[in-house]
């Protein structure tokens, strides 16, 4: 792969090159490339790190444009309804056009916290696995759960809450199909209750025993609203973060999407304990949730990645967007000198793939995976610009001129190899349809 400019993560390389064999990466360098069997050359763009995906809901691209002007409690009670209709079809669908979006942003690897799990409708979660190997995505499927219903003082309606003892058996009979922790693994699971308001602290207990028992990471919601802190006051007598120390969910094979609500002394406790944060400024935005105390956060030596969060909260699923307003969201919470554009780069990249606990991933250095994307600099949007590389974080690009994902060329030329466009916009159409009722 050779581009215009290559920037590895730490370097830009004018004029540079990415040789990869078998999906990784031998060497990086400037000048006459070595001979290689395929050559992908893109003159007029820049080439970096594939973006990492942190926090996501892929089945929500089915639910998008809901409740437009709503907080998170008030969307998630007007959702959880329409979220109860969905079967593994559903979530085929839904994830192929959120796959589809995010491969042709620039992502490389993502995550996906799948939690909704209606009674009687097998397979959603193989159904997820299968839609990113068709997509050639690197993917973190976590297995959610909501075990707390309405009745029990949870948010959730029953009819969309599982037995807990199910939960588990579920989640273990798929890290065993699933889960590959090789390094240049394409797919690992990761366990994942979905938030404090949706599940009973046991059940929050013992995912934690089962995923260190299988050697798998954790993820989950948690100081996303002040409601939600509220909540965990009113009900636990404890502030969120308190409350997973508690329960075991502190440590660098934990992370948690959102964190906003922090105090300073939570904000070192994070950094310390090397737990993750996912950020995701689109939806924290959408929501009215908050700003996440990104600057601090970075510089307290947390683990911050971005993510899309669920489409249904976004609309979209553009990471390039979400270094974009991360920057600008950072300068409305202090200064234009709070977060620049190589770390919202950083963060969308190496930062994503910390959280997700790939080392093996998130920049362009030799034994690192094939991962990687190419953004167009001489489009109109872009031609001219001064600093390519603060540039594309400030105009953020629609789409990814190529896109590589384990050595393998996935978009070229703007557009998907791997799937019809058209037809996975017509499928999610009808999906999206059918499900409103
Ligand atoms: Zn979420």
């Amino acid at each position: 792969m050779k581009a215009g400019l290559v920037y590895t993560g730490t370097r830009e390389i004018e004029n540079g090159w990415v040789h990869v064999r078998h999906g990784e990466i031998i060497e990086v360098g400037s000048g006459p490339p070595p001979h290689a069997g395929e050559v992908v050359d893109e003159p007029n763009c820049v080439a970096m790190p594939g973006l990492v995906n942190a926090h996501d809901h892929m089945y929500q691209w089915a639910t998008r444009g809901y409740v437009a002007d709503g907080t998170l409690f008030e969307w998630l009670r007007a959702l959880y309804p329409v979220w109860a209709r969905i079967d593994a079809d559903t979530v085929r669908i839904a994830a192929r056009a959120a796959m589809a979006r995010l491969l042709l942003s620039g992502c490389t690897l993502s995550t996906d916290h799948h939690y909704v799990f209606p009674h009687g409708r097998p397979g959603i979660f193989e159904a997820l696995v299968d839609a990113a190997r068709e997509l050639g995505l690197r993917f973190h499927p976590c297995r959610g759960s909501m075990s707390l219903g309405e009745s029990k003082g949870g948010l959730p309606p029953d009819s969309v809450v599982e037995d807990e003892d199910a939960i588990l058996a579920h989640t273990e009979a798929m890290i065993e199909r699933y889960h590959d922790p090789e390094p240049g693994s394409m797919c690992r699971v990761v366990v994942a209750p979905c938030s404090p308001f949706s599940v009973t602290p046991q059940l929050m207990r013992d995912s934690a025993v089962l995923a260190r028992r299988r050697g798998v990471r954790l993820h989950t919601h948690l100081a996303e609203t002040l409601d939600e802190e509220r909540f965990c006051l009113e009900k636990f007598g404890r502030r969120p973060v308190e409350l997973m120390e508690d329960l075991g969910w502190v440590g660098e094979d934990v992370w948690y999407a959102h964190g906003i609500h922090l105090s300073d002394a939570e904000v070192d406790r994070i950094a310390e304990v090397k737990t993750g944060i996912a950020h995701c400024p689109s939806s924290n935005m959408r929501l009215g949730a908050g700003a996440c105390r990104v600057e601090d956060l970075v510089r307290a030596g947390a683990r911050v990645g971005l993510g899309v969060d669920g489409a249904a909260s976004n609309e979209d699923a553009n990471l390039a967007m979400e270094a974009h307003q991360a920057l600008l969201l950072a300068r409305v919470r202090s200064s234009p000198r709070s977060l620049d554009a190589r770390t919202a780069w950083r963060l969308a990249t190496r930062g994503g793939a910390e959280c997700l606990g790939r080392d093996d991933c998130g920049t362009l250095e030799p034994g690192k995976c094939a991962d990687i994307a190419c953004f167009r600099v001489d489009d109109l949007a872009h031609a001219g610009i001064k600093d390519l590389v603060a540039g594309l974080a400030l105009a953020p690009p629609a789409r990814a001129q190529t896109v590589v994902v384990d050595g393998r060329v996935v978009v070229r030329g703007g557009r998907l190899l791997t799937a019809d466009e058209d037809e996975v916009a017509r499928d999610i159409a009808a999906t999206s349809r059918r499900l409103a009722g």
